[in-house]
């Protein structure tokens, strides 16, 4: 079974701690995708899986086996750890056919002529290039090369996969088209695929769990739905989401039971908290998290009412700022819907999601409803 396992993996360059004491279990046939700033340590970490990197410290297995270990001192080569690597610049040879592209590396495995003709023939049906075969690299387009490229990957059959970034030379509308591709793929070859990326939306359509670092520290975890309601902070939070979390620095005035009374420099609103992960307490400094999609907007009764400062309708979706005397409110409004700048409506806080953070250590305390008073 191949599950990644990685203990205490650290490395360092000098002063740079990329990784730093990373504990990740990745389970068999799961697909992850490392996921966080440039230089965060997410192309270190699969350049370690893969054998590439030497780790300085720390312990890494493969389905079973250990592959590195710095106490044991094991460091098995790549080519020892069963595992297929895809990278962004992915260069097919350019002086053979995509035939003898994909069937190169079985011919250096040894293996047997009919063998090679069977698996490049079911390569070519998997990523639909079966009509390519006799072309060269030049005359085939980006995605093209790309779904050859992946072919030639997986055709030794590679119980373990590793990515870097392998769709980031494609344009928009193919990269979208080569994302439901490489999903369906995972589907049907049952690998567990390692896959790094920079961007939140790749990260989280692809994976069946996000790992999420900042400056070589795991920040969090987990499936992408948990990354997106329950960030672990407010990094997590903050990186997640297209327009980013509205945060608001508060103060937590009183708490009877669930209740939180909490005070930013401008607002009073109430808190019921439905998850609590620390306890809150009277004067304690926090951080109110609130998703954009999560905040209403209603015609005016002159209850919670809020002026529109700016609109931005994309046709699927509307983006809009609004503000209750200072304070600015970014809101997603689903649907075919625009707004009059200036004008005067209500807001309102219908979700049980809204998040509490510690202003200090900046972890998440919990999650409820929220309103105004
Ligand atoms: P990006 O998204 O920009 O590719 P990344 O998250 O993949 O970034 P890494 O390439 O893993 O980040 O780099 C992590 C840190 O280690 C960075 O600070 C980087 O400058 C440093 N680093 C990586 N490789 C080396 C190296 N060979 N020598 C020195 N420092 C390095």
């Amino acid at each position: 079974m191949p599950e990644i396992i990685l203990k205490n993996l650290t490395k360092t360059f000098g002063s740079v701690n990329a990784v730093d004491n990373l504990d990740l279990t990745i389970e068999d046939r799961d697909f992850v995708t490392l996921l966080g700033p440039s230089g965060c340590g997410k192309t270190t970490t699969l350049r370690m899986i893969s054998g590439l990197e030497t780790p300085t410290a720390g312990e890494i297995s493969i389905g079973g086996r250990v592959v590195f270990s710095s106490e044991k001192q094991i460091n098995l080569s790549p080519d020892k750890r069963d595992v297929g690597l895809l990278f962004q610049n992915y260069a097919l040879w350019p002086h053979m056919t995509v035939l003898q592209n994909i069937a190169f590396g079985l011919e250096n495995m040894k293996w047997s002529k009919e063998e090679i003709r069977k698996r490049v023939k079911e390569m070519g049906d998997l990523v639909k290039i079966s009509d390519l075969l006799d072309r060269y690299p030049s005359e085939l387009s980006g995605g093209q090369q790309q779904r050859v490229a992946i072919a030639r990957t997986l055709a030794p059959n590679p119980k373990v996969l590793l990515m870097d970034e392998p769709l980031s030379n494609l344009d928009a509308k193919l990269r979208m088209e080569m994302r439901a591709e490489l999903k369906r793929l995972h589907r049907e070859i049952e690998s567990t695929v390692v896959y790094v990326t920079h961007d939140q939306l790749e990260a989280m359509t692809l994976a069946t769990k996000v790992c999420l670092l900042e400056e070589g520290v795991l920040q969090q975890f987990a499936p992408p739905l948990v990354i997106y309601d329950q960030p672990a902070n407010v990094f997590v939070g903050d990186f997640i989401g297209n327009p980013s979390m509205n945060f608001f620095d508060a103060k937590v005035d009183r708490v009877e039971g669930e209740m939180i009374v909490l005070r930013t420099s401008e607002l009073r609103l109430e808190m019921l908290l439905m998850k609590k992960d620390y306890e809150v307490k009277s004067g304690d400094e926090v951080i109110i998290g609130l998703r954009p999609e999560d905040i209403e907007l209603k015609p005016y009764i002159g209850e919670n009412t809020c002026t529109i400062y700016s609109t931005l309708p994309s046709g699927m979706e509307t983006v809009v700022r609004a503000k209750i005397k200072n304070t600015m409110f970014s809101i997603v409004v689903f649907g075919r819907v625009d707004f009059v700048v200036d004008s005067v409506m209500e807001i309102s806080f219908p979700s049980s999601n809204y998040l509490l953070f510690n202003k200090e250590t900046k972890e998440k305390i919990g999650a409820g409803s929220l309103k105004l008073t």
